[in-house]
């Protein structure tokens, strides 16, 4: 939504490590005050909190985005996933809380260290037993599973939130681990806004590096015939797609 006027607010918001594309501070707020915080379980309030005291708390997926992701797996009702890309497990612990008691993350980050920031949250939640992680690069462990036919149209729901300039590589993979009717979901696809920026535009050297590759993966996605997509202007933007062959 477009701020205009007097009701005009700068696009830099309070939240820490939040990507919200509204114009409007107070409009973001507004939501997360009055449909988020009030509904956030306290184990992800708690790891919010600490998420927030990390250098890196940018990378963070925000409260209004985990809220999100919580329902969509209920919707689906998604048993066995895949993240790539933890952190601290903001995303992860939110998956976690949706899936039913024997429902499985495999989930997968080159950086332990940060995991094990959310772990004593994750673990006192109660559902550290849903999680498998993997510490590595993920690209290695995706080319051996599709080696392995037995993964293949296995998992109900994959997040992707990792190495933006691997996006496409891990499309080519995991279309073939997500069931047909499954949902893969791609984090950051409106990139701060940066897709449409003017090509002088002043940006921070990591969004003008990760912004084409940004850019080609919508258009990879936008003609795939083999998912339904719909890109939600949900936090930094998510793409959703839907496996149908
Ligand atoms: N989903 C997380 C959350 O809710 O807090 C945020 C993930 S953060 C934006 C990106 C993560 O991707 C970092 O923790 C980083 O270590 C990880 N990463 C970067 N390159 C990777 C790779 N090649 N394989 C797996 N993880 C990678
Ligand atoms: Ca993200």
């Amino acid at each position: 939504m477009a701020a205009t006027g007097e009701l005009a607010q700068p696009a830099k918001h309070q939240e820490v490590g939040h990507k919200s594309l509204l114009q409007s501070d107070a409009l973001y707020q507004y939501i997360l005050e009055t449909s988020v915080y009030p509904r956030e379980p306290e184990s992800m309030k708690e790891l919010r909190e600490v998420t927030a005291k990390h250098p890196w708390n940018l990378m963070t997926t925000s409260a209004d985005e985990g809220q999100f992701l919580n329902l969509l797996l209920k919707l689906i009702n998604a048993k066995n996933t895949m993240e790539i890309g933890v952190y601290t497990g903001y995303s992860l612990l939110s998956t976690a809380l949706a899936l039913p008691e024997d429902g499985k993350i495999l989930a997968l980050d080159i950086n332990r260290e940060n995991y094990e920031i959310g772990l004593p949250i994750i673990e006192k939640a109660g559902v550290a037993h849903k999680i498998d992680f993997r510490e590595g690069p993920a690209l290695p462990l995706l080319d051996q599973m599709v080696d392995d036919l037995s993964f293949h149209g296995s998992f109900d729901f994959i997040f992707v939130d990792a190495d933006k300039d691997n996006y496409l590589n891990y499309h080519k993979r995991l279309i073939d681990l997500v069931k047909i009717g499954g949902v893969i979901g791609y984090d950051n696809t409106l990139w701060n806004g940066s897709l449409v920026a003017p090509a002088d535009a002043p940006l921070r050297k990591y969004v003008r590096y990760y912004r084409d590759f940004v850019l080609e993966l919508n258009k990879a996605l936008a003609v795939d015939s083999r998912v339904e997509i719909c890109q939600l202007p949900v936090g930094d933007g998510i793409t959703l797609c839907r496996r149908i062959s």
